[in-house]
């Protein structure tokens, strides 16, 4: 079996490092520190590197497009009040997809008419919450939905800016479960089959709605500004055809979210300001070339503002060798607060916390406690072959779709979330109780 000792490669991000007592440090603390203070499994999430995720965006937006640039954080990427009051002190508006968002943006304060409400498919009762909560834009999904923001609106003596999602037949090659530019999606209304065009005139008579512009979204975890640049294409015609056949002029265009992060080593990290300075001066041009004044343009990160803030701290339970098989492991959280790998394959960097020097000589499947085989959080990890009960493992890189997507399976609570600053830490999500878990049953 291959060794692999300490390795710069788990230097994935550049908030990850070691300090003179060869203990992993998240943020520049301790992170065996943090486990005494907090306890395991925990959530930490390094406040500068959002901010600082926050500030690139806006700043590259601002170069690319002006004042015409605006950059929404995808709530479902991670949503809990402290996010919120941290997206509006630096300016982010915020994409809410349900009610219970809207509400956690709402205790932070949040100015919702920032915000855009997503999901192709709105309860009634959404929409009502979303319209009294003053959602800034509805992004609509399909010409039923129309209808219903149209009729509730009426009720309400309002009328809703919406704009309109489209699908610009994108395909991005990668994973086939968060591709979502493709016509066949079920997001979206597709601009090939016609049913753009055909959702455009609708809204266009819908009496409670004013029609600001068009959405799409194409996929998540993308490297390359290619797959933007030929999704800006297609909308911009789109744009330049409704306005001349429909004279429609398009005030906002908005691109969506994905751009990808770095799990692991083999995987780059991203430039976001050229990547977003590249799409800037291509969407320059295109609108000069077809003669129509540029919209507003919007970005929607989730995962790349929040993603690699992220870390998670487990405490190592049963290590099992099976001779000539496999070992296995665990540790005391698992799919319930992580999914991404039964959901999607998803690749993690994990490495042990205390002994980060010594030989790591035993691969391993790093699983959570839960009754259900599929709850791996990797598969093919390397860790010391004397790592056993007590010790400290770290997962990198799960600040993005982890705590949004945590659930009680076996009733197992919820870690806590622990922001991490310069001076300090400081809870921004107490942990689960047991208790807790049980308040709603009769
Ligand atoms: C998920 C999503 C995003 C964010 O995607 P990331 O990959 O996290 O950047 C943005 N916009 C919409 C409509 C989405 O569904």
């Amino acid at each position: 079996m291959s060794q692999r000792p300490f390795e710069n490669t788990d230097v994935i991000c550049e908030n990850i490092s070691y300090n003179d007592l060869g203990h992993l440090t998240f943020a520049g603390h301790d992170l065996s520190e943090l486990a005494k203070e907090y306890g395991t499994p925990t959530y930490f999430i390094d406040e500068e590197r959002v901010r600082n995720r926050c500030r690139t965006y806006i700043h590259a937006v601002k170069k690319a497009f002006g004042d015409k640039g605006r950059v929404y954080y995808a709530s479902k990427a991670s949503s809990f009040k402290r996010i919120y009051e941290i997206l509006k002190e630096e300016g982010l508006g915020v994409d809410v997809v349900s009610s219970g968002e809207i509400y956690t943006a709402s205790l932070a304060k949040f100015p919702m008419e920032n915000s855009m409400f997503h999901s192709n498919n709105k309860t009634d009762l959404d929409i009502s919450y979303g319209i009294d909560s003053g959602v800034g834009y509805f992004v609509v999904d399909n010409v039923e939905e129309l209808d219903a923001i149209d009729k509730i609106a009426e009720q309400k003596g309002k009328i809703q800016p919406v704009i309109l999602r489209l699908t610009p037949g994108i395909d991005t090659h990668t994973y086939e479960a968060v591709n979502t530019g493709k016509v066949d999606s079920k997001f979206g209304s597709a601009i090939e089959t016609g049913q753009a065009k055909e959702i455009t005139e609708v809204a266009l008579k819908c009496k409670n709605i004013r029609l600001c512009g068009f959405h799409c979204h194409i996929g998540s975890q993308v490297f390359d500004s290619k797959v933007y640049i030929a999704a800006a294409e297609k909308m911009l015609d789109f744009v330049a055809l409704v306005n001349t056949s429909l004279g429609f002029k398009c005030e906002i265009l908005d691109l969506g979210g994905g751009y990808g992060v770095r799990y692991v080593a083999s995987q780059p990290e991203i430039d976001i300001a050229s990547n977003i300075a590249e799409v800037g001066r291509f969407i320059t041009e295109k609108c000069k070339n077809l003669e129509i004044d540029m919209p507003i343009i919007c970005f929607e990160p989730g995962r790349s503002i929040i993603a690699d803030a992220g870390l998670t701290l487990y405490t190592v339970g049963t290590v099992k060798r099976i001779p000539n098989y496999k070992n296995y492991v665990s540790v005391d959280g698992g799919m319930p607060d992580n999914i991404r790998f039964a959901l999607y394959n998803a690749p993690y960097t994990i490495i042990p916390v205390e002994n980060t020097d010594t030989v790591r000589d035993m691969q391993c499947s790093v699983v959570g406690r839960c009754c259900e085989s599929g709850d791996i959080i990797q598969e093919n990890v390397y860790l010391p072959s004397d790592i056993h009960r007590g010790d400290l493992i770290a997962c990198l890189t799960t600040g993005a779709y982890h705590y949004s997507m945590a659930s009680n399976y076996n009733k197992i609570p919820r870690p806590p979330i622990i922001m991490l600053t310069k001076d300090g830490s400081y809870y921004a999500v107490k942990r689960e109780t047991i208790e807790r878990l049980a308040e709603l049953d009769i």
